[in-house]
């Protein structure tokens, strides 16, 4: 039987970030899309069949707490699990 990986995407625009959660979430076997921007991010969530968002809230244009509501208020992603990350604060 084949198992089919789960889904996420990760909406970061640190490419630091990005190479660090892409790589650690594919080691543990999960598919990955990125978005490096809240446009991007909304459009994709939107597209892509997820099973899981993880979401910068520092992000230019849109942050995340605007792309958060906008996924949230679109009816086929109401049950989509987001993961809010944040380093705010954080000097290291
Ligand atoms: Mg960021």
């Amino acid at each position: 039987m084949v198992k089919m990986m789960k889904k996420i995407l990760l909406v970061e625009d640190d490419p630091f970030l990005i190479d660090i959660y892409t790589t650690k979430l594919k080691e543990v076997g999960f598919s990955v899309e990125v978005a490096t921007d809240g446009e991007e991010g909304v459009k994709k969530a939107k597209e892509l069949s997820l099973d899981l968002i993880v979401l910068d809230i520092v992000l230019p244009q849109i942050d995340g707490w605007e792309i958060l509501k906008k996924i949230k208020a679109h009816a086929p992603l109401k049950n989509t699990p987001v993961v809010i990350l944040s380093n705010l604060g954080q000097k290291k």
